[in-house]
């Protein structure tokens, strides 16, 4: 199964795409969780992004797509993959498409999270997540059974330096004009499943299931 999962901060993308990949049994690949571990390591390809993502920018192409390329190229990604977060722009969908033509394989479907402006901001203001395995909780949507400790590894939970409420009203306005066009992107391509995402997660995840399946 190879899906890309795209919407707007805050949609759900990481808790969807970590039961999909479990689910499937292929990786999760998170480029936010991976330009995260790179800032906390301090490598040269941290300190940069860092600059745009505390500023709810998006981290440039080229630096995004030599990345994604790497991580496709890895050996456990060869039943498929969930790519959550990417691309975000055309240019990266067009670099995503050679990437995919050169190892001679194809998408299955691009599953677009459709979530209102208000309820983002909702979801935003409680999310914690892990800071050891990069799990994502919600205060009043998903608990974790211990506050402040994560359920998979017993890691510390933490807020995001990016949810303070101003960059992410940045972050969403950054979706609207550079990722959006996308949806328009892989309709034309066909490839476009849009999930109502503003339900419970179980729901939300038994819907994006049913439809990769072919079922509705
Ligand atoms: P969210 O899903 O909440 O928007 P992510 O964890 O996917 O957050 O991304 C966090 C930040 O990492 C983004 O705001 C952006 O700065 C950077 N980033 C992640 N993926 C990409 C990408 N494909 N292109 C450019 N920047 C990215
Ligand atoms: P994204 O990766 O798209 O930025 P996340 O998966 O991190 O989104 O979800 C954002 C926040 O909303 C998290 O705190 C998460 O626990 C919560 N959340 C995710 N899906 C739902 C849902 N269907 N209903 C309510 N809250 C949700
Ligand atoms: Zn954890």
């Amino acid at each position: 199964m190879r899906i890309v999962l795209m919407g707007p901060p805050g949609a759900g993308k990481g808790t969807q795409a970590k039961k999909l990949a479990e689910f499937f049994g292929v990786p999760q690949i998170a480029t936010g969780d991976i330009l995260r571990a790179a800032v906390q390591e301090g490598t040269p390809l941290g300190k940069k992004a860092k600059e745009y993502m505390d500023k709810g920018l998006l981290v440039p192409d080229d630096v995004m797509t030599g990345i994604v390329k790497e991580r496709l190229q890895e050996k456990n990604t060869e039943n498929g993959f969930i790519l959550d977060g990417f691309p975000r722009t055309i240019p990266q969908a067009e670099s995503l498409e050679k990437i995919l033509e050169e190892m001679g394989v194809k998408l299955d479907a691009v599953v677009n999270i459709v979530v209102p402006r208000q309820e983002l901001i909702e979801r935003f203001a409680g999310r914690r997540v892990c800071e050891v395995c990069g799990s994502t909780y919600h205060i009043k949507y998903n608990p974790p059974q211990k506050e402040g400790i994560c359920d998979k590894c017993g890691g510390k939970l933490i807020t995001r330096a990016d949810d303070d409420v101003r960059t992410v009203e940045k972050r969403i306005d950054v979706y609207e004009r550079e990722t959006k066009p996308l949806v328009d992107y892989y309709q034309r391509k066909n490839m476009l499943v849009n999930i109502d995402g503003n339900r419970p997660i179980e729901t939300v995840f038994e819907d994006i299931k049913s439809r990769l399946r072919g079922e509705g």
